[in-house]
C-alpha cells in the first residue's frame, strides 16, 4: 500500500460529527407517529452521524483493506479458496429461486423442488451413493447429521452398545468434535509414517462398541487414503458402519466415488468443492449421501417425484427429522447446481486433477527449502515445514505467514494439522495459474532469505498492514471487546 492509498482507519463512531446529515425523506409513512407510545425510545440511538460522502469513503476503504479470493492468491489449507465463477451468482439471484416463499405450495415450486432433486440424484451419481439430503448448512453440520443417522441405524438394530467413534489423528478437527457433541466415546487411532491408517492399530480398536469408523478422505495431511477398500471391510465385519468426510471432494471429483470403496455415509461441502464464496461463517451448505439401509433415516422433509410432478414429504417415520428449516441453505445450492450444469463428466475430473497437479507442483517447487512432511504425492493440498535454518534463528511459521501479507498473498491455513510440529498447510486449488504458484513460491524463498539476513524483519511483519502484529497472549488474556 503506498501512502496515497493510505486510508483512514478510524471506525464510523469516531468519524461521526453531530449534526451531520445524508440525504433525508419527508416523513411520509408518519413512522415516529405510528409507534405506540410506551414502545417508542426516550432518546434518540447513538448512531455515527455522517455525510453521504463519509459513509461511501468508509465502507469503500473497508472494501479495500478485505484480502479476498476476488483479490489476492489466498492458498488456505483444508479451506478450498477456489474462484467462485460469477454465472453462479446470477443462476442463484434468479427470481424464481431468490423469491420463492419457503411456505409456498408444492404446486407454485416446482422449478426449485426439481433442482433439489436432480441435484441430489448428480451427487448420488458422483458420489455412489443411494440417497442424499440437502439440509445441513455446512461441514460440521453435515458430520452431525450423518452420526445422528449412524446413531438412529444402531438404535433400530438394537445396537445401542456401539458407542465408539474412531477417529485418526489425521482427521478433520470437525469430526472428533461432531462425535463427541453426540455423546460416542472418540477413540483416536495414530497414522502411520506414511500418513495413512495402520490397519493393524485399527484393528486392535475395532469390535462390538464400534459405531463407526470417521475417515477424512484424503485426510488433513492432504493424502489419500489407499487402503481405505480394506479399511472398510475390517470395519465392516466388526459391523460398524465407514463414515466419510468428504468436505474436500474437489481432490476426488469424477476419479473417486467413495459408495464403491465401501463408504456408507459421506458427506460433501458444497460450498468447497462446488464453488460458493465461504469463509467468515458462512454460508455454506454440506449434504449427506447414504447407501440404501440407511436412507429411511434421512431428515425431512425429503424431494419425491410422483407422476411427472415434485412434492415434499415428511411421511418418513424413522426419519431423525429437521436438522435445519426447510430445505437448507438454497441460494447456496442453486450455486452448486450451476455449477454442476457448467461442466461435463470429463471437465468434473479434470478439476479434480488440476488440484492435485496445483499441489504437487507447489510442493515439488517448495520443498528443498521448506521441507515437506510428506515425502509422498499429496492430494489437493501439501503440508509444508519452516526451514530449518529460520527455525534455529527462532523463527516461527507465525512470522512466515505474516510476512507473506506485506506481498499480497493471503496465509496458508498454519499450525494444522496438529500432528505436524509449525505446519504450513497449502492449498492453491485447481483456479490458480502457473504464474500466479510462481509468484507465491517465489515469495516464500524471498521469505526464508530475508529470514537468513534479517530474522527481526519477520518478527516484526506484517509492516504495511493497517493493523500491525497483534500481541496474541493479550488479546485472549484480556479481551477488549469494546472500543
Ligand atoms: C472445511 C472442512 C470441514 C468443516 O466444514 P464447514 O463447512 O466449515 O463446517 C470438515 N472437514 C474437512 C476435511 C474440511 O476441510
Amino acid at each position: 500500500m503506498n501512502d496515497i492509498m493510505k486510508l483512514d482507519n478510524r471506525l464510523s463512531v469516531e468519524r461521526s460529527d453531530p449534526g451531520r446529515r445524508a440525504v433525508r425523506f419527508n416523513n411520509l409513512l408518519k413512522a415516529k407517529e405510528a409507534i405506540p407510545a410506551g414502545l417508542a425510545r426516550k432518546a434518540p440511538p447513538k448512531l455515527p452521524e455522517l455525510s453521504e460522502l463519509d459513509v461511501v469513503r468508509h465502507y469503500t476503504g473497508l472494501s479495500k483493506i478485505n484480502f479476498s479470493v476476488d483479490t489476492h492468491f489466498y492458498p488456505l489449507g483444508s479451506c478450498t479458496m477456489k474462484y467462485n465463477p460469477k454465472i453462479n451468482e446470477e443462476a442463484a439471484a434468479l427470481e424464481g429461486f431468490a423469491n420463492l416463499h419457503p411456505l409456498a405450495h408444492d404446486k407454485t415450486s416446482q422449478g426449485t423442488l426439481e433442482m433439489l432433486y436432480d441435484l441430489e440424484k448428480r451427487l448420488c451419481a458422483l458420489c455412489a451413493m443411494d440417497a442424499f439430503t440437502l439440509q445441513p448448512a455446512a461441514g460440521a453440520h453435515s458430520e452431525f447429521t450423518g452420526l445422528l443417522i449412524a446413531k438412529a441405524y444402531f438404535a433400530k438394530r438394537g445396537e445401542n452398545q456401539r458407542v465408539d467413534i474412531i477417529c485418526p489423528d489425521s482427521a478433520h478437527g470437525t469430526n472428533p468434535a461432531t462425535a463427541s457433541m453426540l455423546g460416542f466415546n472418540t477413540i483416536n487411532i495414530k497414522s502411520g509414517p506414511d500418513g495413512r491408517v495402520d490397519p493393524a492399530d485399527l484393528k486392535a480398536h475395532l469390535g462390538d462398541r464400534t459405531a463407526v469408523l470417521m475417515l477424512t478422505v484424503p485426510n488433513t495431511l492432504g493424502i489419500f487414503e489407499s487402503r481405505i477398500e480394506e479399511i472398510a471391510e475390517m470395519a465392516h465385519k466388526a459391523g460398524a458402519l465407514v463414515y466419510m468426510d468428504g468436505a474436500n471432494f474437489n481432490a476426488l471429483i469424477g476419479i473417486v466415488k467413495p459408495g464403491d470403496l465401501g463408504v456408507d455415509i459421506m458427506h460433501i461441502n458444497a460450498h468447497k468443492t462446488f464453488s460458493t464464496p465461504h469463509g467468515g461463517g458462512g454460508p455454506g451448505a454440506g449434504g449427506i449421501g447414504v447407501k440404501r439401509r440407511l436412507e429411511e433415516f434421512l431428515p425431512v422433509p425429503r424431494v419425491k417425484l410422483e407422476g411427472g410432478t415434485y412434492r415434499t414429504d415428511f411421511c418418513c417415520p424413522d426419519s431423525i427429522g429437521k436438522v435445519k428449516a426447510f430445505f437448507g441453505n438454497v441460494g447456496v445450492l442453486t450455486r452448486a447446481y450451476a455449477y454442476l450444469l457448467m461442466h461435463s463428466k470429463k471437465e468434473l475430473a479434470q478439476i479434480a486433477e488440476n488440484a492435485i497437479l496445483n499441489a504437487n507442483y507447489m510442493k515439488s517447487r517448495l520443498q528443498s527449502i521448506y521441507p515437506a512432511h510428506s515425502g509422498d504425492y499429496c492430494m489437493h493440498e501439501c503440508v509444508l515445514t519452516p526451514p530449518a535454518a529460520l527455525a534455529a534463528k527462532g523463527l516461527k511459521t507465525l512470522d512466515i505467514a505474516k510476512r507473506l501479507l506485506d506481498y499480497g498473498f493471503h496465509a496458508p491455513t498454519i499450525y494444522f494439522p496438529l500432528i505436524v510440529h509449525e505446519a504450513i498447510m497449502i492449498e492453491p486449488t485447481e483456479t490458480e495459474s502457473r504464474e500466479t504458484m510462481d509468484s507465491f513460491v517465489d515469495t516464500m524463498l524471498k521469505i526464508n532469505d530475508e529470514g537468513a539476513a534479517d530474522p527481526q524483519l519477520l518478527k516484526d511483519a506484517p509492516h504495511t498492514m493497517p493493523v500491525k502484529r497483534l500481541d496474541e497472549v493479550q488479546a485472549a488474556r484480556q479481551p477488549n471487546l469494546r472500543w
